[in-house]
């Protein structure tokens, strides 16, 4: 069989023959050209994806492409944008058809489950490494920034922490669990539900917001830096996934809450007023208070603060 050139290559699994309307030109040309309605800002965000690092070595080509793509929009989610496009920049040991075959079909699953299309990219020989870079828009003036919070707003998360921890734990085998579970994290790991709908509602309602992709304390301290203000987080608030949360002692649960990464939560600030409004919402939990002074304290039950901790993760 002949070996593929890049050219076929990219007709073959990166072009999207049902594009939506605003895009004008995608796959193909010099560039992409996107319309984007009056009065509103264009979003950009990339995020680089590289094995070991990101995901296991062993990791199914599907499974990296949905996790790539999924992990960068949720960038967009936290700025409040919706997603109008992605590019992406491959580079590949080798043009393995298989490989390509899963990888696109994982690749466009996923651009489709988010409504984010597939118009561009770059295909170069090489280790493997996957730039994924999206595309969002936002009313003017909408957009959520990481330096509005004020000291007395509460400190909220759309969904349970540790499970990007947990899900690693488990694929690297140091977890144990029943089925229901192992599918539940592998989803959490390989598809983090991104939620572009809370993004948007949390426009005019957050005065900050960050998507936690190192872990909670180097997320919400990079919030407080911005925005020249200290949190208090309550430990005891912290929710974690019933699927896991019995099989780990309870400081390796807390520590995967805190400093785990690769959950995607969003993890905005609000004022006070907007609580119970935020209380009635599905998974959202109230987890501290933004106060006068910097960094970020945890608090246990008995309102003790804990030192010790460690913060998330850095690659420098
Ligand atoms: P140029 O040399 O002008 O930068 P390329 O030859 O790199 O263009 O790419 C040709 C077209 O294919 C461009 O429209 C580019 O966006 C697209 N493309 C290249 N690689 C990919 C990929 N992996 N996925 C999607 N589109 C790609
Ligand atoms: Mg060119």
């Amino acid at each position: 069989m002949p070996t593929l050139d890049e050219f076929a290559l990219i007709r073959r699994f990166f072009t999207d023959a049902h594009l939506p309307p605003h895009i004008k030109t995608g796959v193909g040309d010099d560039g992409a050209v996107l319309a984007i309605p009056a009065n509103h800002k264009l979003v950009v965000s990339v995020d680089t994806q590289l094995p070991s690092v990101h995901f296991p070595a062993d990791t199914a080509p599907a499974h990296i492409a949905t996790r790539a793509l999924h992990c960068a929009a949720s960038d967009l989610a936290a700025m409040g944008a919706t997603p109008v496009g992605f590019t992406v920049a491959l580079t590949l040991p080798s043009a393995d058809e298989n490989w390509l075959a899963a990888f696109s079909t994982g690749l466009f699953a996923a651009a489709a489950h988010l409504q984010c299309p597939l118009i561009g990219g770059d295909t170069t020989r090489g280790a493997l490494c996957l730039s994924i870079q999206v595309l969002g828009i936002v009313p003017a003036g909408l957009a959520i920034k990481r330096s509005g919070a004020q000291a007395g707003d509460y400190i909220w998360i759309s969904g349970c922490l540790g499970d990007g921890a947990a899900a690693l734990a488990l694929l690297e085998g140091r977890l144990n669990l029943a089925e229901a579970a192992r599918v539940y994290l592998q989803e959490r790991f390989y598809s983090p539900e991104i939620d572009f709908d809370l993004g948007v509602y949390l426009r005019t309602i957050a005065t900050a917001c960050i998507d936690v992709s190192d872990g909670l304390l180097a997320d919400l301290g990079h919030v407080c830096t911005a925005s020249r203000v200290a949190a208090c987080l309550k430990l005891h608030a912290l929710p974690l996934s019933a699927h896991w949360r019995d099989a780990v002692d309870s400081p390796q649960a807390q520590q995967w809450a805190l400093a785990g990464g690769d959950d995607y939560r969003l993890c905005f600030t609000a004022p006070a007023i907007h609580s119970a409004l935020l209380q009635s919402r599905q998974n959202l939990v109230c987890i501290g208070e933004i106060v006068d002074g910097d960094g970020v304290t945890v608090f246990d039950k008995h309102g003790t603060s804990i030192s010790s901790l460690s913060a998330g993760f850095r690659h420098f």
